[in-house]
């Protein structure tokens, strides 16, 4: 039997196929070029969907973003996707990744199956560096036995916007900092390669590919994500391994297929490995963020040989070697072939319904870490019309759109409204952007302002529970609070489990005094969503003023700091000793301690203590006006 490889993948972020290797001009890559002669170059590489998060699920699951669900960053792998780490770990290899960025921290879903999982980025930091992530793995690598064949993957984050690359390479590239940062990363790349060969069980095999390029302007587009042209979509892609013949190939082939090649390496499955024949004549690939954030046309790609075919609403089809620029549309004359235009037609366009329900659920603080990466996604559900415009027609407005979200998710509203209209001067049918600025309105206290945007957005999305939450947010806050009332409600007999309509609705229920309504409203809210302690504090507040005991106890035990009001609970269930333990545990600096000090003599008759007749001694001697009045009148004390 053949010896089974440790495998290093090493995923190049936001590198462009043109951006490394012995064929970039005005950039120098010596590690990756020292690599080449050693392996197979695919000159025809493509990843699956142009960002982080999607583009990496493919490589780690085999399928197209249409089979694995995750179209953009910030979404969550289903739990029962089967992952290659799952399948190398199971089949006796040692797994590890160290990961460069947040966009594909743990909680997105990549992790399972990896022994080590590193995405330790240090305080508030949301990326580290090439060589931070390299130290890294160089001391696991150090600290390997090899005995276990491994699989290591290294995510490196550094060409991804802003390019801040340090020194030498800040002044050496001054000109064109993109290439300074892919510079800097080959640097670190040849350090984690020479320690892999030298740690790692042997044979090795090892992978390096894009994982999304990056627009520099082309086609307007300055990062990546929303276009499908060369810049973002063709990616470099090197193997070097046992079974693979040096050379280059410049057959398409899709960067999902790394994850059988690596599987075929472990000796687990040779299906559609790139090491073999069996190449697939059609290269797909997605991008939907620019759909399912505004409802623009979605987009399909399929490659055939050097002729490459994007459907979003209109086709345009380019033949990417004579014509790598894609600057002249062959469509409507060019003939696709019967395979490429199946492809085209049978992709699977997501449901919005379903894709915003596979969002992660982040909260304030990750969302802002996101945001500092450029990653911010639409809250709402968009609203899909027939016509739609084609993200390419709508490029100028890409920064734009980026830099709205962006104030907006860091609460700078008052510099996101001007940015925020912009948009719909441009897009006048951008739900997304009209709720945007009427948030930001709401939020600055422009009342009447605020009211204007929401009737706009309600003129786009007439029906929207979306639109309807966000008024009665807005109206929930302000003197017309009633107003909110039954907008809420209706808004609730629709989607039962819209969290921010539920919160709004309980804050109006305790203003109106409908105290168990209200209680009813926040035990259903958090079975939807977490608690924090603040909040659990006030439902054990309300479940006691209901009189709902069961609910109080439940409450307060979650959170410290309440055993006065779990003494009291439980002295009402005549569970006398645990009452005696929480009273017990209240310290003499609680603000309300006579009152403690009369319910623990309280508790101490009933269990018949001894220092009974002290104890309530010592809550007459500390009595308030309020024990006082109790103390005389308690019969336990006669
Ligand atoms: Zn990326």
């Amino acid at each position: 039997m053949v010896e089974r490889p440790s495998i290093l993948l090493v995923t190049l972020d936001t590198t462009r196929a043109d951006a490394i290797g012995p064929d970039a001009k005005g950039v120098e890559t010596p590690s990756f070029n020292a690599l080449v002669p050693q392996g197979m170059r695919f000159r025809a590489a493509y990843c699956a969907v142009p960002q982080t998060l999607p583009s990496h699920t493919s490589m780690m699951t085999g399928l197209y973003a249409g089979g694995h669900g995750v179209h953009e960053n910030a979404r969550h792998l289903a739990d029962t996707t089967p992952l290659l780490a799952e399948r190398l770990h199971a089949a006796g290899y040692k797994t590890a990744a160290f990961i460069s960025a947040f966009a594909l921290a743990k909680r997105f879903g990549l992790a399972r199956g990896f022994d080590v999982w590193d995405e330790d980025f240090g305080d508030n930091r949301a990326e580290r560096n090439a060589q931070e992530t390299t130290e890294r793995a160089l001391a696991f690598l150090h600290q390997q036995h090899p005995s276990q064949p491994l699989f290591l993957w290294v995510h490196y984050w550094d060409p991804h916007y802003p390019y801040t690359p340090p020194e030498p390479f800040r002044t050496k590239y001054a000109k064109n900092l993109y290439y300074g940062e892919v510079a800097f990363m080959d640097q670190q790349l040849g350090r984690l390669v020479a320690a892999f060969r030298q740690s790692a069980k042997q044979p090795v095999a090892m992978i390096f590919v894009g994982d999304h390029g990056e627009g520099l302007g082309e086609h307007g587009e300055q990062q990546h994500g929303n276009l499908m042209y060369q810049a973002t979509m063709h990616v470099p892609l090197l193997l070097v391994g046992p079974g693979v013949k040096a050379g280059t190939s410049d057959t398409p082939v899709s960067t999902r297929r790394i994850f059988h090649t690596i599987l075929d390496w472990a000796g687990i499955d040779a299906t559609n490995s790139l090491r073999g024949t069996g190449n697939e004549h059609v290269v797909a690939a997605e991008a939907m963020k620019a759909f399912l954030d505004y409802g623009w046309q979605p987009q399909v790609m399929a490659v055939e040989g050097t002729r490459k075919a994007i459907l979003a609403g209109s086709l345009e089809v380019y033949d990417v070697a004579a014509d790598p620029g894609e600057t002249h549309n062959l469509a409507p004359g060019a003939s696709l072939t019967r395979e490429q235009r199946a492809t085209l037609r049978d992709y699977p366009i997501p449901s919005l319904a379903e894709a915003s329900n596979a969002t992660a659920p982040a909260d304030a603080e990750e969302r802002k870490k996101l945001a500092s990466l450029g990653y911010v996604t639409a809250d709402v559900k968009p609203v899909v019309r027939k016509d739609a415009p084609r993200p390419a027609d709508m490029a100028p407005l890409f920064p734009i759109l980026d830099e709205a979200a962006a104030l907006f998710v860091r609460e700078e509203y008052a510099k996101s409204i001007p940015l925020l209209q912009e948009i719909l001067v441009k897009d006048p049918h951008n739900l997304d952007a009209a709720l945007r600025l009427a948030t930001a309105e709401s939020a600055l206290g422009r009342d009447q302002e605020a009211v204007a945007a929401y009737e706009r957005a309600q003129a786009i999305a007439p029906d929207s529970p979306d639109v309807r939450t966000y008024l009665a947010l807005h109206y929930a806050k302000t003197k017309d609070w009633q107003k909110a009332e039954p907008m809420l409600e209706q808004v609730l007999a629709q989607t039962p489990d819209k969290v921010p309509a539920i919160e709004a609705l309980a804050m109006i229920r305790e203003r109106e005094g409908r105290l168990p309504d209200a209680l009813a409203l926040l035990q259903k809210l958090y079975t939807l969503r977490a608690p924090s302690g603040d909040e659990l504090a006030h439902l054990g507040a309300l479940a006691m003023q209901v009189g709902d005991t069961n609910a109080a106890v439940a409450a307060f035990e979650k959170v410290p700091g309440h055993d006065l009001e779990l003494g009291v609970l439980y002295l009402d269930q005549h569970r006398f000793p645990e009452a005696r333990d929480a009273l017990d545990r209240v310290p003499p600096s609680h603000p309300d301690y006579p009152m403690v000090l009369f319910k623990r003599a309280q508790v101490a008759v009933l269990l018949h203590e001894p220092d009974a007749p002290a104890r309530i001694e010592a809550a007459k001697q500390h009595a308030n006006a309020m024990t006082r009045e109790l103390i005389a009148h308690e019969r336990l004390f006669q």
